[in-house]
């Protein structure tokens, strides 16, 4: 009998596994904290003790380190400030609690069956960050947290209805979930057999990177289904080392790498910055695949970008990438049967 070597389970591993864990559990949700680490002060930013009243702050140290200090204007901390914005009134009819509808698409407990082929599994009830333009601010997470017993019958449907190909993991943020609860939902899915893709889409990779751990690589890599891994980043400094070397890994381990951005007032409403990303994000083995306008969500419409002012943009991006490099320009109108592209 021939002992061939399998490959040693490393060290380090063992120690990311725990630090993820770990750094999972030290984010930031103090206000106060936050501004004590940047050195700002809340008088000066607009910051909101009502806004962080309706939706909570939460932020990783990691995203943290990359924000600028002393910068009240920093494109990564306006992404996760309560801002006294978000309170406006006169945008309360067009602005909603579901923006996408999508409760009308529940095929079971945490099921959305919206569009052909694809489903999208609400996994995980939380995210390690929120996002103040985030669309789902206002989602019903309690009635959408399915026990095991639920899981099944979500399952179930999926497993009648032999069109669907691609099982999406989706949430709150499906990474949060422990190895352990994430290997199980994976086997789950591939003992459906006309599944043929498992797509996760998470924004660990940029604000926990040491999610991306050898035990998550190694598991999708030995699936019997493609995996695709959407990350969310919105502006360059959203990318350092440590998340560049975490993306590269998973690219090595045989996992598609795609990336979706929110076009975000005064965040990264800029060719200059489009630019940057997409050359970032292809050195990290990485391809920009949607550009979304953003989601009527009620407290966000301080970072809209007008539909005429995204074209622009997105015109002077062709101009200056190659095509694999300009994501999709897109928006989401509720009813239609697919996300529409808009240039
Ligand atoms: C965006 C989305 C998908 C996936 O759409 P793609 O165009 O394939 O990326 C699937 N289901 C829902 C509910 C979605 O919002
Ligand atoms: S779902 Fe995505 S955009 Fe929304 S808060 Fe979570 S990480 Fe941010």
């Amino acid at each position: 009998m021939i002992h061939r070597t399998i490959p040693a389970v490393q060290g380090p591993d063992l120690s990311l596994q725990s630090c993820w864990q770990e750094q999972l559990r030290s984010v930031i949700t103090c206000p106060q904290h936050l501004l004590q680490i940047l050195g700002l002060n809340a008088t000066d930013l607009g910051y909101s003790e009502e806004a962080l009243g309706a939706f909570a702050l939460r932020v990783t140290p990691a995203f943290v380190a990359r924000m600028e200090h002393g910068n009240p204007r920093d494109p990564l901390l306006m992404q996760v400030l309560p801002h006294q914005n978000e309170m406006r009134q006169q945008d309360s009819a067009q602005w909603q609690m579901d923006p996408l509808a999508e409760s009308h698409y529940r095929a079971a407990e945490g099921l959305i069956h919206k569009y052909r082929g694809r489903v999208l599994l609400i996994a995980a009830p939380q995210c390690a960050i929120n996002c103040r333009y985030c669309f789902r601010r206002h989602f019903p997470y309690e009635e959408n947290a399915p026990s095991r017993k639920e899981w099944q019958q979500s399952f179930n449907y999926i497993r009648e209805d032999s069109s669907i190909e691609e099982v999406i993991l989706s949430g709150g943020d499906p990474l949060v979930l422990s190895d352990r609860q994430l290997e199980w939902l994976i086997e789950e899915i591939e003992n459906i057999e006309h599944v043929k893709r498992l797509r996760i889409h998470s924004r660990l990779p940029i604000v926990l990177p040491a999610r991306l751990s050898e035990r998550f690589n190694r598991r999708l890599s030995m699936s019997r289904l493609q995996s695709i891994l959407v990350i969310h980043a919105n502006h360059p400094n959203e990318i350092d080392e440590e998340v560049c070397c975490a993306l590269r890994a998973s690219r090595d381990a045989g996992i598609t790498l795609l990336n979706q951005s929110v076009l975000l007032r005064g965040i990264n409403d800029n060719c200059d910055i489009f630019t940057m990303l997409s050359n970032k994000l292809f050195e990290c083995g990485v391809l920009p695949y949607y550009l979304h306008l953003l989601d009527k969500v009620k407290g966000a419409s301080h970072f809209q970008v007008e539909k005429s002012e995204a074209l622009t943009l997105y015109n002077k991006l062709r101009a200056q990438l190659p095509g694999y490099l300009v994501p999709q320009l897109v928006e989401e109108i509720p009813g239609a049967d697919s996300k529409t592209v808009i240039a």
